[in-house]
């Protein structure tokens, strides 16, 4: 395979940016290649500088549930952009998405847009402390929550993959009040609140964590987390920015039967646009300015063109619920190829890690034990065979409803193959 037009454009990159890219997680590193550079993408498939074609089973991250230019979505972009790109000021559709949301994450009783997963996030825990008048967060190793300041603390994604247990330029300070538990632990997370449980506005949790690979909630992992948080009087947060519209429409919420306070979504909910999501109780949420005195704010918030992006995707996914049982079904073939190759593979809905260590993955101390030489030579192998999968072990592979039978019976096959 030839990788020579996107090696000169690597080359190039590395002048304005640092190792070349916008996001640590796309230069490659953790597999020793240079990045290849996409040109355009349709569907399941992406086609890269070089005009080679693979089937990607990145989807942009997660977003891309549809598949890539799913034709309403781009439709509406387009009608969008006609009307102008942002207004930075009341539009309609913003009450449309927001009733959408609603609609499928009762929890979220008000909420805001915003731009970013790393602003939902940071914001929705601005908000935690705003309404309980409390400072000290519980967030779990392992998991990730965007590059605020005070979640860069054993964040997952690409963190966890380069070994950086915390980021360089983050004051000690601002860390100081991000308490650390064990994924999967209760008692990890009970010890916290035995000691500092008045003083804990919040847990903030991937409900299925994905960025240390998928890993599962253990049974009532969940129920416990809702439950100490409320015999506190602390707040549970679940970050959806992947599980949001991906385990169901109702997100892992309604997946998995816990009702948080607070949720932030974020990549599917903009249908590929910048645009993510924080919200909740209601009580919780008048907290924010100019309401409240909790400050959040942005200029491009609700910006038209993305909001119309997530309406055409949310419209789509309400309209066609075959489609999770599709991605389930899908999902499931790829697994049990994995397994029939004997590698070591979870799975949540249509999120997929495959571990190259003997014991289950449950929490970050397993996911690190992975190995990651191996994982490299099997994201090369799959490369090679026209299959696009994270560059990095501790990342989800994400199924779409674009995948065709075909696709994915192409899929096992090569998984099969690999030794
Ligand atoms: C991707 C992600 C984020 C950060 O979102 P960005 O849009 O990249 O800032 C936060 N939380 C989770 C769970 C994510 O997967």
């Amino acid at each position: 395979m030839n990788h020579e037009k996107s090696e000169n454009l690597y080359k190039k990159a590395l002048e304005f940016m640092p190792a070349g890219v916008n996001s640590p997680v796309r230069a490659f590193k953790n597999v020793g290649m240079s990045p290849i550079f996409i040109e355009r993408a349709e569907g399941s498939k992406i086609y890269d500088a070089d005009g080679n074609k693979y089937i990607d089973y990145v989807c942009s991250w997660g977003p891309c549930i549809l598949g890539h230019a799913y034709p309403t979505v781009i439709e509406s972009v387009k009608k969008a952009c006609e009307s102008g790109l942002t207004f930075g000021a009341c539009h309609k559709g913003e009450i449309e998405l927001a009733e959408l949301i609603k609609k499928h994450f009762p929890a979220m009783e008000m909420l805001r847009l915003v731009n970013s997963g790393t602003e939902a996030v940071m914001s929705a825990v601005r908000a935690s402390r705003g309404y309980t008048h409390r400072d000290k967060i519980v967030k779990f190793e392992g998991c990730y929550h965007g590059h605020s300041d005070g979640l860069l603390v054993k964040g997952g994604s690409g963190l966890l993959t380069n070994s950086i247990p915390d980021s360089a330029g983050v004051p000690e300070g601002y860390t100081k009040n991000t308490l650390l538990a064990k994924y999967n632990n209760t008692e990890s997370v009970e010890k916290l609140f035995e000691k500092y449980g008045n003083e804990i506005a919040c847990i903030v949790v991937e409900p299925c964590s994905a960025n240390m690979g998928v890993v599962p909630p253990q049974e009532n992992f969940l129920k416990f987390l809702r439950d100490i948080t409320k015999k506190y009087n602390s707040l549970l947060i679940f970050d959806e920015v992947i599980t949001g519209f991906r385990l169901g429409i109702g997100g892992a919420s309604e997946y998995y039967g816990v009702k948080p306070d607070l949720i932030t979504l974020g990549k599917i909910v903009g249908g590929g646009m910048p645009l993510a999501v924080y919200g909740g109780k209601r009580e919780i949420m008048e907290c924010v300015a100019p309401l409240g005195s909790v400050y959040q704010a942005g200029t491009l918030s609700g910006n038209p063109v993305a909001v119309s992006a997530g309406i055409a995707t949310i419209k789509t996914l309400e309209s066609n619920p075959e489609i999770y049982s599709g991605l389930e079904r899908k999902s499931a073939m790829l697994e049990s190829a994995m397994k029939s190759a004997g590698l070591n593979v979870n799975r949540a809905g249509s999120l997929i890690t495959v571990f190259f260590n003997d014991e289950k993955v449950t929490d970050y101390d397993t996911a690190k034990k992975s190995d990651t030489k191996r994982y490299a030579e099997y994201f090369s192998y799959l490369l090679e065979n026209n299959i696009y999968t994270a560059p990095s072990q501790f990342e989800a592979m994400f199924v779409s409803d674009a995948h065709t039978d075909e696709d994915i019976e192409y899929t096992c096959e090569v998984i099969k193959k690999f030794r």
